[in-house]
C-alpha cells in the first residue's frame, strides 16, 4: 500500500502548508480538480495500476496520508479508521513476553486496549506517572521493555511529561524500545514529538485534526522505514486503513486546523484564568502555576485547548455540567463546538474507581473543551451554570479589588474567604493578560534573597504505641522531604503558599495581632532558643483572623507559620512570602508535618539570622556532600522551634518526628529516659518500601482502643509492651553490632519487623488493607509491618540491598524485575508504593551556588539567574528534590 511519505521539507508557515494540498500524484487528476476527489470505489481494474484493492491503497486516502506526512514534517504517515485504530496498529509490533511502560492518566480507551493486551496477548503493561522520568526508568527492563507509550498533556488531568528526557533514559536502557505519544491533544501543530526523540506519534483525528465531530480517523506519523514497513502490513492485512469519504472529510477538515486552534486556544487560557482566579483548582498547561508549564513549552508551541478544573465536591460538579446550556454534554474534544464532562462518570468510566482514585483522578474533576464560539458567551454560560450550582455567588454591591467583576456585578467563590480582580480581556491579550491570575511568585528582590530549606519526613521502624507506654521506639529519617522557600516582598504582607494542598493564604502584617501578643516575651532574641514554645494567646488571638472557610490541615499551617513569623519577626516585621512542598505523602504517618514545622522554624531563624550558617566557607568541595556542615547548636534551636510549631499542630506530640527531622539519621526515644531521645549509633541506611493503603487513619481512635485495651486486658496488654520492648532491644543491638555482616543484619530486622508487627495485630491497631499488604509481601519473602498509628495509613518493607541500585549497571536484574512485580502487584490491588531510604541527612540548608558565584560578578549579571522561586513552585513534587539539587549546594546536620 502506499504511505504518506513526505517529499521534503515545509516550504511555508503551518497554516499555509495546512490549506495547500499537493497531488502526490502530480498531473494524473484528469480534470485538475481543486478538492480532492472521493474515490468511493473498493476495487480498480487492471493488472499494473497503481492501485488494486481499496483495503491496500486508495487514491483519496493516498492524498490525505501524503498530506498529513507533510504538515507533519514527517517521512511516513497512515490514516487508519481510528485513535484505538491507530494504537492497535502501533500495537501489533508487541509480541508476547514484551513489556509496555505507559502513563496512568491515559486515555481510557488506550488503557481498554493494554489491558486485553496484558490479559490476551501475554503483554506485560507498567502503568506508571510518565511526568516523572526517573519512575519511567526504575520499570524499564533491558531485555523487555519494547514500548513506551506517552501522552502528554494527559487528558483529562493535563499533566505533563518530558517527552525528550524520557526518550534519552530509554533509549540509553533499552535501544530496542519504540517510544509512541498520543498525540491528540496538541496536534501537529501545536506539538511535534518525533522532534524530541519519539518513534511513533499518533492522534485521534476524531479530534482536532478533522475538527467538527463527524468522523472517526487514526493517524499515525513516523519517520523510521522499517517501522513503517511493519505498519502498513498491519493495515493491509486487518483492514483498518480510513474509507474514501472519511478521507476526504479529513483532508477538508485539516485545513482550517490552525486557525481552528489559534481561536480555541484563544478562548481556553481567558476560561482558565477566570476559573484559576475564582481559585478552582485548574489543570490547564498555559497557567503559570501549572506543575509542567516550563516543561510543555519546551516541546510545544502552545497550550492548547483542553482543561479541567477541580470543585472539590460531586454534587457541585454535577450540577455545574448540568446547568450548562451552551457547553455540550459529550465525550470527545477537538470540535468546534465547546464541551463540558465529567470524566469519571463519562470517559474514563470504563476505568475501575479505585484504580481512578490510586491514579489521582478526582471523581469531581470537570473538563472543558473550548470550541470557537465567542468567548464571552462561553464564560456567560459557565458564569450561570458555577453560580446555578452553588460554586461561587454573585455580589451585589461594588466591586472591589479583591472580587471577581461581572457584567452582573462582582464575584466570589463560595468557601472561600476571598477571589481575586478578573478583568475581562480580549482574546489577543490573552497570553499576556489572561495568565495574570496564575499563583503569585513570592515577590522577591533577588535570588539572594531567598532562603531555602529542606527536611525529611520520618518513618517509625520499631515500637509505635507502646511508645506511649513507657517502650522504647526507633524513628529514621526518611529520604522524602519538606522543602520550604522564604523571600522577601515589599508590600506590608505575609504570604503561604502550599501548592501540594492546593492553597494559599496572605495577609496584611499590619492586620495581625501584634498588640494582643507577648512577643517580645516569647521571642527568643539571643537566638539560642531557650525561651520556646507556643503562645496559647498568640494562637489565639491569630485563630481570630482566619475566616472559618480555612480549616483542618490549611489551617493548622496557616497558624504555625503566623505564630512563628509573629514571635520570630518581631520587631522588624518584614513582608515575606514562604511557599512549602512536600514530597513526602502528606497525613499518612510519615512525618510531613513535622518536616514542614522544621522548614518554617529554619527559613525563619535564618531569615532573621536568630541563627547564622557560615555560607562563606561552604565552598562546593566541601566533603561528603555538605552532611554535618550544620552545627548541633544550630540544629538544637531549630529542633526547639520545630517543637514547638508541632504543639501547635498535634496537641501533645513526643517531640521524636521532629527531632528526627532536624537530626536526621535514626533515634531511640523512650518516654520515661533520663535523656529521652538518643541518637543511634551505628545506624546504617537501608532500602525500604513503603505501602499506602489510603485508607484514612482515625489515629486518636486507634489510640483510644489501645488504651481500651490496657484497661480491659491488662494481662495481654502488658505482654504485648514487654515483646514490642524485646524487639527494639535487640534490633538496637543489631544497629550496633559493627561486626555483624550487613546481610545477616537486615534478614535479623527482617524477623524483628514480622515479631513488631504480630504485637500491633493483637493490639488491635491493624487494618485488613495493611494485612493485605503484609501477605502479598509474604509471598515474595519480605517482612512488612505497620507503621506509625495503624487502622490504615503505611506498611514499611525492609528491602535487601539488592533491590537498590547496584553497580554501573543499576538495579541488578532479577531483584529489579522482581521489584517491579511487586509494586504492580500491589498497585493492581489499589496500593500504591514508593522505594525509599532511611537514616539520610536532617535539616538542609541551600546555598545557592549560581548567586553565590555571582556575588563576584556585577548586578546585571547576578540578575540573569533563573529565578530560584520560579523553579520551586512550578516543578512537580517528584521533580522538585533533583531540581534543587541542581540549584546550587545543599549544606546539612
Ligand atoms: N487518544 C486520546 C487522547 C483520546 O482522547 C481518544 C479518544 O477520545 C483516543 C486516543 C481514541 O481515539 P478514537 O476515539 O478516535 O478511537
Amino acid at each position: 500500500m502506499t504511505d504518506g511519505s513526505s517529499k521534503g521539507p515545509d516550504k511555508y508557515n503551518f497554516s499555509t502548508e495546512c490549506v495547500t494540498i499537493d497531488n502526490p500524484d502530480a498531473g494524473k487528476d484528469q480534470f485538475n480538480s481543486s478538492s480532492v476527489p472521493i474515490y468511493q470505489s473498493a476495487t480498480f481494474k487492471g493488472m499494473n495500476g497503481e492501485y488494486d484493492y481499496s483495503r491496500s491503497g486508495n487514491p483519496t486516502r493516498t492524498h490525505l496520508q501524503h498530506h498529513l506526512a507533510k504538515i507533519s514534517s514527517a517521512k511516513h504517515a497512515f490514516a487508519v479508521s481510528s485513535g484505538m485504530a491507530a494504537l492497535d496498529v502501533i500495537a501489533r509490533i508487541l509480541k508476547p513476553g514484551d513489556h509496555v511502560v505507559a502513563g496512568d492518566d491515559l486515555y481510557g480507551g488506550s488503557n481498554r486496549l493494554l489491558g486485553y493486551l496484558q490479559s490476551n496477548a501475554g503483554v506485560v503493561v507498567h502503568h506508571i506517572d510518565t511526568c516523572t522520568p526517573s519512575t519511567v526508568e526504575q520499570y524499564l527492563d533491558k531485555e523487555r521493555t519494547r514500548l513506551v507509550l506517552l501522552e502528554t498533556p494527559t487528558n483529562p488531568l493535563i499533566k505533563i511529561c518530558d517527552v525528550q528526557e524520557i526518550a534519552s533514559r530509554v533509549k540509553a536502557v533499552c535501544p530496542s524500545a519504540i517510544i509512541v505519544v498520543d498525540n491528540t491533544m496538541m496536534s501537529p501543530y501545536l506539538q511535534r514529538p518525533l522532534n524530541f526523540g519519539a518513534d511513533v506519534v499518533y492522534d485521534s483525528a476524531t479530534k482536532y485534526l478533522s475538527g467538527h465531530h463527524d468522523l472517526m480517523a487514526g493517524v499515525v506519523i513516523c519517520n523510521r522505514d522499517d517501522l513503517a514497513k511493519h505498519m502498513s502490513f498491519t493495515i493491509n492485512s486487518v483492514g483498518n486503513g480510513l474509507g474514501p469519504f472519511d478521507s476526504f472529510l479529513l483532508l477538508r477538515g485539516l485545513k482550517t486546523l490552525a486557525i481552528r486552534m489559534d481561536r480555541q486556544q484563544a478562548s481556553a487560557k481567558i476560561i482558565a484564568s477566570f476559573l484559576n482566579q475564582l481559585q478552582f483548582q485548574v489543570h490547564y498547561p498555559g497557567l503559570k502555576n501549572h506543575p509542567g508549564h516550563h516543561t510543555h513549552f519546551k516541546m510545544a508551541k502552545d497550550a492548547g485547548a483542553v482543561l479541567s478544573f477541580e470543585t472539590r465536591d460531586i454534587k457541585t460538579s454535577e450540577r455545574i455540567v448540568g446547568a450548562a446550556k451552551l457547553w455540550g454534554i459529550s465525550v470527545s474534544f477537538g470540535a468546534v463546538n465547546s464541551l463540558i464532562s465529567m470524566p469519571c462518570l463519562m470517559s474514563h468510566a470504563s476505568i475501575p474507581a479505585h484504580l481512578r482514585a490510586e491514579r489521582g483522578l478526582p471523581e469531581d474533576l470537570i473538563r472543558l473543551c473550548v470550541g470557537i464560539e465567542d468567548w464571552e458567551d462561553l464564560i456567560d454560560d459557565l458564569e450561570c451554570s458555577l453560580v446555578q450550582a452553588g460554586a461561587i455567588r454573585r455580589r451585589e454591591e461594588q466591586s472591589t479589588s479583591s472580587t471577581l467583576s461581572s457584567p452582573e456585578g462582582s464575584l466570589e467563590r463560595v468557601g472561600e474567604e476571598r477571589a481575586l480582580g478578573w478583568q475581562r480581556c480580549l482574546p489577543s491579550d490573552a497570553n499576556n493578560a489572561s495568565m495574570d491570575g496564575a499563583l503569585q511568585q513570592p515577590h522577591t528582590s533577588g535570588d539572594a534573597e531567598n532562603i531555602v530549606v529542606s527536611a525529611p519526613g520520618k518513618v517509625i521502624l520499631f515500637g509505635e504505641h507502646a511508645v506511649v507506654h513507657g517502650v522504647t521506639a526507633i524513628a529514621s529519617a526518611l529520604d522524602l522531604r519538606c522543602y520550604g522557600c522564604l523571600g522577601a516582598r515589599s508590600d506590608d504582607t505575609i504570604h503561604l503558599v502550599l501548592p501540594d494542598l492546593h492553597s494559599e493564604y496572605s495577609t496584611k502584617v499590619s492586620a495581625l495581632p501584634w498588640a494582643e501578643t507577648e512577643v517580645e516575651k516569647s521571642d527568643a532574641s539571643d537566638g539560642d532558643g531557650n525561651d520556646v514554645d507556643m503562645n496559647p494567646t498568640l494562637i489565639a488571638a491569630i485563630e481570630k483572623t482566619l475566616p472559618p472557610s480555612i480549616t483542618g490541615k490549611i489551617r493548622g499551617a496557616v497558624v504555625a507559620f503566623v505564630h512563628h513569623y509573629m514571635s520570630l519577626c518581631y520587631p522588624t516585621k518584614p513582608s515575606l512570602t514562604f511557599t512549602a512542598r512536600s514530597s513526602i505523602p502528606i497525613g499518612a504517618g510519615l512525618g510531613s508535618s513535622a518536616a514542614y514545622s522544621t522548614c518554617v522554624s529554619a527559613a525563619l531563624l535564618l531569615y532573621m539570622q536568630k541563627v547564622v550558617i557560615n555560607r562563606q566557607r561552604a565552598t562546593p568541595h566541601i566533603s561528603h556532600s555538605g552532611r554535618k556542615y550544620i552545627g548541633v547548636d544550630i540544629a538544637a534551636t531549630v529542633n526547639k522551634w520545630a517543637f514547638a510549631s508541632e504543639r501547635i499542630l498535634h496537641g501533645t506530640p513526643s517531640g521524636i518526628d521532629n527531632s528526627v527531622s532536624v537530626f536526621g539519621g535514626a533515634i531511640s526515644y523512650a518516654r520515661g529516659r533520663a535523656q529521652p531521645m538518643i541518637p543511634l549509633q551505628g545506624f546504617q541506611s537501608m532500602l525500604l518500601l513503603l505501602a499506602n493503603t489510603h485508607v484514612e487513619r482515625d489515629a486518636k481512635a486507634v489510640i483510644s482502643r489501645v488504651h481500651a485495651l490496657k484497661a480491659n486486658q491488662p494481662g495481654l496488654f502488658d505482654e504485648c509492651m514487654r515483646r514490642i520492648q524485646d524487639v527494639v532491644d535487640e534490633a538496637v543491638r543489631c544497629f550496633q553490632d559493627t561486626d555483624l555482616p550487613r546481610e545477616s543484619m537486615l534478614v535479623g530486622l527482617g524477623k524483628l519487623v514480622a515479631a513488631n508487627h504480630a504485637q500491633l495485630e493483637l493490639l488491635g491497631v491493624s487494618h485488613p488493607a495493611l494485612e493485605m499488604i503484609i501477605a502479598k509481601l509474604k509471598a515474595y519473602g519480605l517482612q512488612t509491618k505497620l507503621t506509625g498509628a495503624g487502622g490504615g495509613g503505611c506498611t514499611v518493607t525492609l528491602l535487601p540491598d539488592s533491590f537498590g541500585a547496584g553497580g554501573e549497571s543499576g538495579k541488578s536484574g532479577e531483584s529489579a524485575h522482581t521489584l517491579a512485580h511487586v509494586t504492580s502487584n500491589l498497585a493492581q490491588n489499589g496500593f500504591s508504593s514508593i522505594v525509599t531510604t532511611v537514616g539520610g541527612s536532617g535539616l538542609g540548608v541551600l546555598i545557592d551556588k549560581k548567586v553565590w558565584d555571582m556575588r563576584l560578578v556585577d548586578q546585571d549579571a547576578r540578575e540573569s539567574v533563573a529565578p530560584l522561586a520560579g523553579i520551586f513552585t512550578q516543578s512537580s513534587a517528584e521533580e522538585l528534590a533533583g531540581k534543587m539539587k541542581e540549584c546550587g549546594h545543599w549544606v546539612f546536620v
